[in-house]
């Protein structure tokens, strides 16, 4: 079973909801904005990247068809659907890691002191929670509320099928 840290991704953009999905789980998932497929192909191969795409012209390109680099085809439009044609092709460890990426732009996320973020939560979370992480590069702050429980539990029924 492949662990986050043994398998990173570049997700194009037609597939773009993965990227934040991944990211949740702790996988290191670049989105790739742009429509440059080659480009894509060489960030790809030079950081050893599996690339999720719906493009079935990358499929045929030789770097592909030859497994030199690795690439999913993704078959169906839902996010959900998605997801879990990844999960079982790769068969990826599941485990929910909401401390570990930042959803947005894909930094591994850095433990805060409660003092330390402060300024920059709202009071009641403050208030109620003790463990922190923030990105290094956008400082947004993360604790596991309500929110990361609701999103833990949609990634657990996705991951497992049970959302058809
Ligand atoms: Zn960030």
């Amino acid at each position: 079973m492949a662990q986050a840290g043994e398998i990173k991704f570049i997700v194009d953009s037609n597939v773009g909801k993965l990227a934040k999905w991944l990211r949740m789980m702790g996988y290191d998932s670049l989105f790739f904005h742009s429509i440059d497929d080659a480009r894509m192909i060489d960030i790809a191969l030079a950081e050893g990247r599996v690339i999720l795409t719906k493009d079935t012209q990358i499929m045929r390109r030789r770097v592909i068809t030859s497994k030199r680099l690795k690439a999913v085809l993704v078959h169906d439009d839902d996010p959900a659907q998605q997801l879990h044609q990844v999960v079982k092709e790769l068969n990826l460890d599941c485990q929910f890691r909401p401390f570990s990426r930042c959803l947005e732009c894909n930094q591994p996320l850095m433990p805060k002191d409660r003092e330390e973020v402060r300024d920059l939560v709202p009071l009641y979370v403050f208030q109620t929670q003790s463990q922190y992480m923030q990105c290094p590069t956008c400082h947004r702050v993360y604790w596991r509320g309500t929110h990361w429980q609701a999103m833990s539990r949609q990634l657990s029924e996705l991951t497992t099928g049970a959302s058809g």
